[in-house]
């Protein structure tokens, strides 16, 4: 590829709702353009590395016995009315009506349609097992679309379904899948973790998700250092035995004096293991209209600092809920809640405030306490754009760090992750449902064993950049880089010399079979360097005349600090 006949569009800043590296990594490198909120254009540069993304699962797949199959992104409503999911989906379930009133939906997933495929086309125990999959685009009405790829309502997804005789073999098909993801992470070249799942009320424990561990995922993951027990925090919860942890409602009820409770009796209620000097506690609202739908979410801020005076607590806002962090004096915090002057601390929030869960509670004092005290001044907190926002919907949580791990093997640790992947038993629930069957071997029906296997293609490539890359821009693993080389050749318009040794290197590495582009658009050499560090491109040949003299081009991986001197007919060998 020339970069002259390409599409290279790259941006000084990033837009202000991009608050993680891989929105704007992904902004500023072209990759993406927002239509609409969680809706994104793929660009050239960006579709590149979702279709090499794609070719990855797509290998493994097929490699693991899978067949693909493409379902259609508009689904007949009928056949979610079979199985209720229609009725009982929610919001994040996009319906829509043709123009003769029929119900439609846009595919989030696609259990219903494969059920059906499977209950027309596996008529006999002899076709199965059978796990058909697709690559394919998903619509979820997300409650907070953002960061971009991460979590769009429009997306990317490999979907794949197994249907098994019998639950022994379905677990079997899990397994196969389970071993394929492997397979598919291990190549990606990512840090990532398996961790057991919630798998509902059926299928046991085989529900695992797979997490690319980063400090801006939204998920939470429990795992154990001196073992290899990992889960996601649900099910860590669902595990644990309950601590007796009182809802904050009825903790800050019992809260002493107002103006007289101190940081440790409130940490103490709400059984907060709270370690830096800072001493915080955090509590979600829920914003309501009139008609007391919640309309959206707020979290306020107490920071209690020093000697825990409760006079002392500032209340603030968290970004990216409803207006930019700032502290608010006591005088304002008073307005704001309608409360007496004086009326303050823990008690004051028994208020207008609904406390949504304790689980809230913990996450944010995770944050607090991952924060540095340098962080908090007198003017405000730089939280780090870093920095996830929690997930109101979460629920109650129990799991704190330092806790024994349920195998009795150490201490639980606990890490953020973004979900890549997830592998799931589901039993007869859908085959049940939409009366899917097949003659066993006995000549009697019997409904499918089914598993069904997810992984975020479009979600990946932005959990890969939050993993790699730096104040430059973004470190693509060579795997799924939208182009593995680029040759810059410094004064091309001017220099035959130069001209036709990129020419000629050029047709070299494509001969090898290397995704190399030239850049022959005659930008500066800063202007030229710039672009592809923030692309992210791992290999970089220069050429000038200057070098070319001498035999010589520089060679830079996107991970060296500077570029080494090498002998031009040796640069094919350096970007293999
Ligand atoms: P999440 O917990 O992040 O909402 P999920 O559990 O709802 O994800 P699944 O139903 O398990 O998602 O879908 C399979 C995969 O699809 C997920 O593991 C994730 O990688 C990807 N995915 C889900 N929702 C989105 C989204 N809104 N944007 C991008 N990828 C997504
Ligand atoms: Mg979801
Ligand atoms: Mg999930
Ligand atoms: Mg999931």
């Amino acid at each position: 590829m020339k970069a002259s006949s390409f599409l290279v569009s790259t941006l000084k800043e990033a837009p202000a709702d991009a608050e993680v590296a891989s929105h704007r990594l992904m902004m500023r490198a072209g990759m993406i353009k927002k239509l609409g909120a969680g809706i994104y254009n793929y660009m050239p540069m960006g579709l590149r590395v979702i279709r090499k993304v794609e070719a990855i699962v797509r290998e493994e797949m097929n490699r693991a016995g899978a067949v693909e199959v493409a379902m259609p992104v508009v689904q007949p409503a009928e056949y979610w009315q079979e199985t209720g999911r229609f009725e009982k989906m929610g919001p994040e379930l996009l319906r829509i009506r043709d123009r003769h009133g029929r119900d439609f939906v846009v595919q989030p997933t696609s259990e219903e349609v494969v059920t059906d495929i499977a209950r027309q086309e596996f008529r006999s125990y002899k076709q199965l097992p059978k796990n058909l999959y697709q690559i394919q685009t998903k619509f979820r009405d997300e409650r907070r679309p953002r960061f971009g790829l991460m979590r769009g309502r429009e997306f990317i997804m490999k979907d794949a379904y197994s249907f098994d005789r019998s639950p022994e073999a379905a677990q079997a098909s899990y397994q196969n899948m389970a071993a394929a993801y492997r397979r598919i992470f291990d190549r990606f070249g990512l840090r990532y973790r398996a961790v057991a799942a919630d798998s509902g009320a059926i299928g046991g424990d085989l529900s695992e998700e797979f997490q690319v561990i980063a400090a801006t995922g939204e998920d939470a993951i429990v795992y154990c250092p001196q073992s290899d027990y990992a889960a996601n925090i649900e099910k860590a919860e669902a595990l644990a035995p309950t601590h007796a942890r009182p809802a904050p409602a009825q903790a800050m009820e019992k809260v002493a004096t107002p103006g007289k409770s101190t940081c440790a009796d409130v940490a103490a209620l709400l059984n907060l293991d709270i370690k830096r000097t800072v001493k915080s506690i955090v509590l979600a609202t829920d914003v309501l209209d009139d008609q007391g739908e919640i309309k959206g979410s707020e979290v306020w801020l107490l920071l209690l600092r020093g000697d825990h005076d409760m006079n002392e607590v500032k209340v603030g806002k968290l970004p990216g809920l409803g207006g930019g962090f700032r502290f608010a004096s006591l005088a304002e915090i008073d307005a704001h809640f309608g409360t007496k002057p004086g009326y303050l601390g823990p008690v004051g929030l028994k208020l207008p405030l609904k406390i949504v869960a304790d689980r809230e509670v913990a996450l944010m004092a995770d944050w607090i306490a991952g924060a540095n005290e340098a962080d908090f001044h007198v003017t405000g907190i730089n939280w780090g754009r870093d920095l996830p926002e929690p997930d109101f919907v979460a629920d109650i949580r129990n799991v704190v760090d330092g806790d024994a791990s349920p195998d009795g093997k150490g201490a639980l640790a606990i890490e953020r992750g973004i979900e890549v992947g997830h592998v799931f038993y589901l039993g007869t629930k859908y085959s049940k449902a939409m009366s899917a069957t097949f003659l066993d071997e006995d000549g009697k029906p019997r409904h499918f064993e089914m598993g069904c296997y997810g992984i975020g293609v479009t979600r990946l490539p932005a959990a890969a950049i939050e993993q790699n890359h730096d104040e430059r821009g973004i470190v693509w693993p060579d795997a799924i880089a939208p182009f593995t080389a680029v040759i810059c050749p410094i004064g091309m318009d001017r220099s035959e010399a130069v001209r036709q040794a990129a020419e000629q290197l050029y047709a070299e590495l494509q001969a090898a079979g290397i995704d190399v582009l030239l850049d022959d658009r005659g930008e500066r050499p800063g202007a030229m360097f710039a672009d592809w560090e923030l692309i992210g491109v791992p290999h970089r040949v220069v050429l000038s005349d200057r070098g070319l003299k001498e035999g010589t081009v520089e060679y830079q991986h996107r991970r060296d600090t500077e570029a080494s001197k090498i002998a031009l007919a040796d640069a094919a060998a350096h970007v293999k």
